[in-house]
């Protein structure tokens, strides 16, 4: 278990899996799954709960946050 990678649960509800990845690797690793396993379709993404807390999470991070100004 690292600390210094957030990791976010990447739900497919075709394959039932849950599967944790890196943030820097989440668009790869979704792209990778669907292109690999579903034809390129749209199926796994990440776990919508987790959605809202990850970007809270980004926007802090490149500093999009509420205290420009
Ligand atoms: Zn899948």
């Amino acid at each position: 278990m690292t600390d210094n990678a957030l990791e976010v649960p990447v739900v497919c509800d075709v394959c039932d899996t849950t599967t944790r990845v890196p943030l820097s690797d989440l668009p790869e690793a979704v792209q990778r799954h669907n292109d690999q396993q579903h034809d390129g379709d749209d199926i796994a993404q990440v776990d919508p709960e987790i959605v809202q807390h990850v970007t809270d999470l980004a926007a802090k991070d490149i500093g999009v946050a509420e205290d420009e100004a």
